[in-house]
């Protein structure tokens, strides 16, 4: 499947269009998996300052394009919400504290459709704390 087209989004949202948020989305729609606002300001070559990526992911995780999620330090973490990322749960290593998308175990949405007993979901996410393969091989 091909990736999601940032210029296009951004319209569709309706999320005012510049040069710099165009590439910004690009990257996040290049990743497969989740970063940290830090990570995708340093990969996108830091043309930014680091308030304004994370004021547009959060701008992205309104609007429903990307989400949110813990990160081991309880930090936001992101990553793109699109069809070609399914939600999914997470595994956080408590040594060192990497994120690892867990895109095999996708769960229904459906299940989280309780705005019928008065709650609005806004965020989403089932995370799995332990030791990541290559910690457990170096405590072993
Ligand atoms: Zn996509
Ligand atoms: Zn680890
Ligand atoms: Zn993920």
């Amino acid at each position: 499947m091909e990736r999601c087209e940032p210029l296009q989004v951004l319209k569709k949202h309706k999320i005012r269009v510049t040069s710099a948020r165009v590439a910004l989305l690009a990257e996040v729609f290049r990743r497969d998996d989740a970063f940290s606002a830090a990570e995708l300001h340093r990969a996108t070559g830091g043309g930014f300052d680091l308030a304004t990526v994370y004021r547009f992911l959060n701008l992205l995780v309104e609007k429903g394009v990307a989400r949110s999620l813990p990160g081991p330090q309880g930090e936001q973490f992101f990553e793109k919400a699109c069809v070609h990322n399914p939600l999914h749960p997470h595994f956080v290593c408590r040594r060192c504290g990497s994120v690892s998308c867990l895109s095999g175990f996708a769960f229904d949405e459906k299940l989280f459709e309780v705005e019928g007993e008065g709650f609005v979901v806004e965020e989403i996410s089932l995370l799995l704390r332990g030791l990541c393969a290559s910690c457990r091989e170096a405590s072993s």
